[in-house]
């Protein structure tokens, strides 16, 4: 597990090892979702661009 700070609130976002980039990773704290970036087995996390899609609720 990575360990992030969610860019938000900074509360803890836990990341597993083996995510790829692009997988989306929600903060438990404030709902804020991230896009997880991996480089050289180094996780990092940016905000989720906000799409405006219809998902078909
Ligand atoms: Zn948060």
């Amino acid at each position: 597990m990575a360990e992030l700070n969610c860019l938000v609130c900074k509360s803890e976002i836990e990341v597993e090892e083996r995510a790829t980039t692009g997988e989306i990773v929600e903060c438990d704290s404030c709902g804020q979702e991230h896009e997880v970036q991996v480089e050289s087995h180094l996780v990092t996390i940016a905000l989720a661009p906000e799409i405006e899609e219809t998902w078909g609720e």
